[in-house]
């Protein structure tokens, strides 16, 4: 039995890369694709937020020297990429999918309604939210607080590179160890990095418990669904 009935999924736009130095690469977003298959099959409602870093930062590259909100526009377009890229997939391996957008773009996706995500949730539909919040000066980590929140998510899953937090940087540190769950005060107090700020203020603040794994191991997103020590649990 699943641990979870509804999840708001984390996806990195670097998480879509694989090994390319940029852009989507076609056998990283199929097997994330079928990863969220698996779990969907098991009856739980998936959302997914998806980033859009392997395109466009507001913050860094290509924006370098830009004024912020462009840049941070720039940032949000490209998240809607990543989730027509992502939804096309799904719709290749059998799931339906509908791509909601906190710009409106009407000609290109539909936009974010929460009524109708519930709806598409109820229906068994993977809702993937694009744009970000619509904001510049926030992150896809916020957007991904925000729509968890509004959708009455149980969790907010960050599929990273890292299999979870450690006690210090695993690259760095042969001594770090991985934390299987710690509090939201104790990620604090320890100053340990789990969502940026504004996002993870917001989790504390609505008791969205978030579960922090890496998305390129085998297996882990269904591990982390069925309540399995994965990652590390962030809760209250
Ligand atoms: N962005 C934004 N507002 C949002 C979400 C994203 O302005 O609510 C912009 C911001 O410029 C950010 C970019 O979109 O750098 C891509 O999002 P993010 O960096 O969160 O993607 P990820 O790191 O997850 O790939």
């Amino acid at each position: 039995m699943p641990a979870y009935k509804r999840i708001l999924l984390k996806l990195s736009g670097e998480a879509l890369m694989g090994d390319d130095a940029y852009g989507i690469n076609r056998a990283t977003i199929v097997r994330m694709v079928q990863e969220v298959r698996e779990i969907t099959q098991m009856g739980v409602e998936v959302a997914v937020v998806i980033g859009g870093g392997n395109i466009f930062r507001g913050v860094a590259g290509g924006s370098v020297g830009m004024d912020r909100a462009t840049a941070d526009y720039m940032g949000m377009l490209a998240t809607v990429m990543n989730s027509l890229a992502l939804a096309d997939t799904m719709r290749q391996e059998g799931i339906t999918a509908r791509v909601m957008s906190a710009i409106a773009i009407e000609q290109v996706v539909e936009p974010y309604v929460r009524p109708k995500a519930l709806q598409y949730l109820e229906e068994g539909k993977v809702v993937v939210f694009a744009a970000g919040t619509g904001n510049p000066f926030f992150t896809t980590d916020t957007a991904a607080a925000l729509r968890g929140a509004e959708i009455g998510a149980e969790i907010v899953l960050k599929a990273t590179k890292v299999d979870g937090v450690y006690s210090a940087d695993p690259k760095k540190d042969p001594e770090a160890t991985r934390y299987s769950r710690i509090t939201f005060d104790e990620a604090i107090s320890k100053n340990l990095q789990v969502l940026d700020a504004t996002a993870f203020a917001l989790c504390r603040d609505q008791k969205l418990p978030i579960k922090v794994f890496s998305i390129f191991k085998q297996g882990a997103l269904k591990r982390v669904v069925m309540g399995e020590d994965e990652g590390t649990l962030v809760h209250v």
